[in-house]
């Protein structure tokens, strides 16, 4: 089970930087309903979490690309992909720096780094700061946030 939170959003990229980004998808919460399935809906539309270990991508170890479950665009490449131990597909980056946007996350009283779809907002998961070089960043993303194509 995931555990659906709510909170207000804070921290969003201000408005300046958001030329460069891929063209917004806005969809109504009633048409997400209808394209995803109660869990990909709680993680990506309301910032759920999934069990650690229960994802189907965390021991996926074949080559392909991990697109966004809501709009389909590109996130992570296998290639970026290491065992992380934590019970989430884990990630040093994402397949291109445009493809993630991260704000800070205040909820349950920690400050943590949020990583979304750019193109739709989801929610993907968090970005911590203890990954592998090159970049030691771990992006811990919930896999019903993503649809792998090889
Ligand atoms: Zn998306």
């Amino acid at each position: 089970m995931i555990s659906p939170v709510q909170f207000p959003e804070i921290g969003n990229v201000p408005k300046k930087y958001e030329s460069s980004m891929p063209e917004k998808i806005v969809k109504p919460d009633a048409e997400w309903r209808k394209q995803l399935s109660d869990e990909q809906f709680q993680v990506t539309r309301r910032k759920g979490t999934e069990r650690p270990f229960s994802g189907k991508y965390n021991d996926c170890k074949d080559a392909g690309t991990y697109n966004c479950i809501c709009c389909g665009a590109p996130l992570f490449s296998s290639s970026h992909k290491f065992d992380s131990g934590t019970g989430w597909p884990s990630y040093w980056q994402p397949v291109s720096p445009e493809a993630v946007k991260t704000a800070e996350d205040y909820s349950h009283f920690m400050l943590r780094t949020e990583a979304t779809c750019a193109s739709c907002d989801a929610h993907l998961g968090h970005v911590f700061d203890d990954g592998p070089e090159p970049t030691g960043l771990r992006y811990c993303i919930n896999s019903a946030s993503l649809k792998f194509a090889k």
